[in-house]
């Protein structure tokens, strides 16, 4: 349960037309966001789509040549970063070797000036806290060389909280680690988001983390912000083929719009058409949205490439004609080979106008 105190306190962030070149090319493109207050947001688009320089910019560790950032209703574009109460945590995050787990999260409090200094009872008390917040008890004395990877970005984590931040801004901090450590760091994470209800901006390149951490998602391709939304609603109603395609597995079929239906290959699908929609457009398909069927059977056909199994479910690789594969899911039980003919039939999609 979040401390209601601290969850007042939360400040949104808004982003109002900001625009970065880096010699003469767009890194950002007149990016428009507001992050609630409280709410953990994730940055995600590809390598390059400008989600750093973006966190930078919010940090006040960069300057956009054009638009503003406001925290809290407050202008704070020429704040400098010192000024700014914002923590932040980066992927190689250097913990400061020769300090013990204990200063190094202590670090920030004590370089303030005597005057908004704690007491060193204070610091010390804060620092045990933060080191249960993070579920590291009794490590206070250990070295960071004495950690492991997901250790540090959890002292890393600490010392960023230390301050007391208004903002959070975390930049992959999980992106150095391996795969079970950083999925055990999403539900970490979250759990601490909910107790100290920051607002968190968080950048990643990586979908799943994306839709299993965030409250809502940002995406960015090539420093134009393409959509915001839930988790939900960015998978389910993407905004842009680039969205559909980026948030994961999606075939792309063209579709003839006729009399309010959606035909492939002359073959009528369930899918609806949007009001007023007619002649070419592209049909979208998650894997969930096509269903194997006999060969010479369905929508489509292929033949098989590959077929592994995904949780409770199969996903089946069909290789097409024109030589590009896509994937299509299926019950566990169902017996398909490599090699076979496949036929696919469209259950569901997402319709867009391609130009
Ligand atoms: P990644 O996931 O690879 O870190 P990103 O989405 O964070 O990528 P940015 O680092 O923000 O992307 O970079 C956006 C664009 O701006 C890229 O094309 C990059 O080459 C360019 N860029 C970033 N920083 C600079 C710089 N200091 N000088 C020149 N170009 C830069």
């Amino acid at each position: 349960v979040a401390h209601t105190a601290e969850r007042s306190r939360a400040v949104d962030i808004r982003i109002a037309g900001v625009t970065k070149n880096f010699a003469g090319s767009a890194a950002l493109h007149d990016v428009n966001l507001e992050v609630r207050p409280g709410e953990l947001l994730a940055l995600l688009g590809p390598s390059g789509s400008g989600k750093t320089t973006l966190l930078r910019i919010i940090a006040g560790l960069a300057e956009a040549d054009r638009g503003q950032v406001f925290f809290g209703g407050v202008d704070a574009t020429s704040l400098p970063v010192q000024k700014r109460q914002v923590g932040f945590v980066f992927q190689h995050y250097a913990l400061f070797k020769h300090m013990s787990v204990a200063d190094n999260i202590a670090y920030g409090l004590q370089v303030r000036e005597r005057a908004n200094r704690p007491s060193k009872a204070e610091i010390r008390r804060r620092t045990l806290e933060l080191l249960d917040l993070v579920q590291l008890p009794g490590y206070e004395s250990r070295f960071p060389a004495q950690l492991s990877g997901g250790q540090r970005q959890r002292v890393a984590l600490a010392r960023a909280l230390a301050v007391e931040p208004r903002v959070l801004l975390l930049d992959e901090p999980f992106g150095a680690l391996d795969a079970k450590v950083r999925k055990d760091l999403r539900a970490w994470l979250r759990d601490i988001h909910e107790r100290t209800g920051k607002t968190t901006v968080f950048v990643t390149h990586d979908q799943d983390e994306a839709l299993e951490l965030a409250d809502r998602v940002a995406v960015l391709n090539r420093g134009h912000l393409e959509q915001v939304g839930s988790p939900d609603d960015v998978q389910d109603h993407p905004a842009t083929p680039f969205a559909m395609t980026f948030l994961g597995q999606a075939a792309r079929f063209n579709a003839d719009i006729r009399d309010g239906r959606v035909l492939v290959n002359g073959k009528p699908t369930p899918v609806v058409a949007p009001k007023a929609t007619i002649g070419q457009a592209s049909l979208y398909c998650r894997p969930w949205h096509l269903k194997p069927v006999l060969a010479g059977h369905g929508h489509h056909q292929g033949i098989i490439s590959g077929v592994r199994r995904l949780g409770s479910m199969r996903r089946i690789e069909v290789l097409q004609a024109d030589g590009t594969k896509l994937e299509v899911e299926a019950p566990l039980v169902t017996n398909l080979s490599v090699g076979e003919e496949i036929g696919l039939d469209i259950l569901d999609g997402v319709i867009f106008r391609e130009g």
